[in-house]
């Protein structure tokens, strides 16, 4: 068997023109622009750049777009005063502050004190909460994207043995929820699971979020599964690979991410599907069963 490549690029693009149609309906019928504000503090290369895509694919998107660029010596208390201030102005949908902070900066206090209905990256204790208890939330961008590629290939998820490789809590925890909240039988593993590759052959769905390049083998992938490469790992050579070893990998998966291309483009997307979202639910108005 050769597995499907799963096209992350071109399913991002159908979701961002889903949000575009969303956010020209939102300002037809209520007059509202839906506003995204990104905070990033510091000059790290990588956060600039990851920075700069959001900006431009949320004006793309027909949102109010506006990156407050900070300098690295940023005190916690002008941070904290800022996000107060985005947290009560009525124009601001969507609040995203660039991890990782430079230190000494307290990621944890700033995710805490953005208001849980703006925290369109939702790593608020409260988005979390809500996501365990299976209410509405704002869901973390990669593992809600990745959900979205899973359905690409896989439209019934119930019953299905879904191994979560990683239990961060921005990628690997929130994976496992949504894949339990979509009725699968869901285990997660972490560095100290014994035998992950036998582990691995028992998965109809194995997500991969660990930062290892090709870490996943060939031969740990179930025949038909559905392979998701969350990882994306710089080698020294300069090319970016995944945690999969793909090329093995596709001859047992029945569908599978690459990298890039795959689970990359659904981040942005999803951030624009969560700031749409939010400018909705704010106001208590009606949300689209789907986007996309
Ligand atoms: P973390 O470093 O926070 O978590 C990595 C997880 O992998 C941990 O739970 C760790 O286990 C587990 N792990 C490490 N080594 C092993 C091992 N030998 N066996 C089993 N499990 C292991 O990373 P993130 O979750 O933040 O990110 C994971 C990857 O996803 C990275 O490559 C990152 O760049 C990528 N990423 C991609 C995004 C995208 O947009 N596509 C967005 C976010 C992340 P333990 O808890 O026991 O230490």
């Amino acid at each position: 068997m050769t597995a499907k490549l799963i096209d992350g690029k071109a399913i991002a693009e159908r979701t961002r023109a889903g949000v575009k149609a969303l956010a020209d309906e939102i300002k037809a019928r209520h007059g509202i622009t839906p506003g995204l504000h990104v905070v990033l503090v510091g000059d790290d290369p990588a956060s600039k750049v990851y920075v700069g895509s959001k900006e431009k694919m949320a004006a793309k998107a027909g949102f109010n777009s506006v990156v407050h660029r900070l300098p690295a010596t940023t005190g916690e208390g002008e941070l904290l005063a800022l996000i107060d201030r985005l947290n009560r102005d009525e124009a601001v949908d969507g609040i995203l502050v660039q991890l990782p902070l430079p230190r000494p900066l307290n990621a944890d206090r700033v995710i805490d004190a953005i208001d849980p209905d703006k925290d369109v990256d939702g790593f608020h204790l409260i988005n979390v909460g809500r996501l365990s208890a299976g209410r509405a939330a704002l869901v973390p961008c990669t593992p809600q994207g990745s959900m979205i590629l899973i359905r690409s290939v896989l439209p019934s998820l119930a019953g299905r043995h879904a191994v979560v490789i990683g239990r961060s809590a921005i990628v690997g925890k929130p994976m496992a929820q949504l894949l339990l909240n979509a009725d699968c039988t869901v285990t997660i593993a972490h560095s100290k699971t014994a035998d992950l590759p036998g582990l691995c052959r028992t998965a109809d769905i194995l997500v991969a979020a660990v930062g290892r390049p090709h870490f996943v083998r060939g031969d740990w992938v179930k025949p038909g599964a559905v392979v998701i490469d969350v990882g994306i790992n710089r080698l020294e050579d300069g090319r970016l690979v995944g945690d999969v070893d793909t090329e093995a990998a596709m001859a047992s998966a029945g569908a599978i991410t690459p990298v890039p291309g795959g689970v990359g483009p659904m981040t942005i997307a999803c951030l624009l599907q969560n700031t749409a979202m939010a400018a909705l639910y704010r106001r208590g108005l009606p949300l689209p069963a789907v986007i996309a």
